[in-house]
């Protein structure tokens, strides 16, 4: 069998989101929120910036394609029983959302596991608007896929933000014990 190539793989992705309802602005809200207050000059478009290069990562863009394609299947009834159920009702105890979405966060370190769980609990911004009601359409996965690309992105930029600062100072005089 012929091997996938990553671009068509991220190109799904993204069109699987903007098919979902789901916009990078929309993402980049949460981001901003997540680290204005520790970020006077962060702006809008760093928080898009960051949230592009985050779902240049392939465990993101397998996790949404795996956590979409279940939401939508559980929309046509395409479920076997009792999975079709428990996506369906969002069952608080399902956790298969949660646990998928997370394992896309931790290649950008303990901020962006912490700021997954607090996102997804918190329901901040999209996530609310994505939470699955009654009759709608289901987000069961879709949420938590959002949660972890804010996750990420905003992690990213915490990172980032360190190394800038620390850029512009002298360097440190520090030994290297492997030198010599
Ligand atoms: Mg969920």
């Amino acid at each position: 069998m012929e091997r996938v190539h990553s671009k068509e793989v991220k190109a799904a992705a993204l069109k699987r989101l903007k098919e979902r309802g789901v916009t990078v602005e929309g993402i980049a809200e949460i981001v901003y929120r997540m680290q204005s207050p520790y970020n006077e000059q962060l702006t809008m478009e760093n928080c898009v910036e960051s949230i592009y290069a985050v779902l240049e990562k392939r465990e993101l863009q397998h996790a949404i394609l795996v956590g979409v394609e279940l939401d939508r299947l559980a929309e046509k009834g395409e479920l076997s029983e009792p999975l079709l159920s428990l996506v369906k009702q969002d069952e608080g105890l399902f956790g298969c959302d949660e646990t998928l979405a997370l394992g896309s966060v931790f290649g950008y370190g303990s901020i962006a596991v912490t700021t997954f769980g607090y996102v997804d609990k918190k329901k901040i911004g999209l996530i609310e608007k994505l939470d699955t009601k009654k009759g709608g359409p289901i987000h069961t996965f879709l949420d938590d896929l959002v949660a972890s690309i804010a996750a990420s992105a905003s992690s990213r930029i915490a990172h980032r933000l360190r190394d800038e600062e620390e850029e512009g100072e002298p360097p440190s005089e520090v030994q290297d014990p492997f030198a010599g």
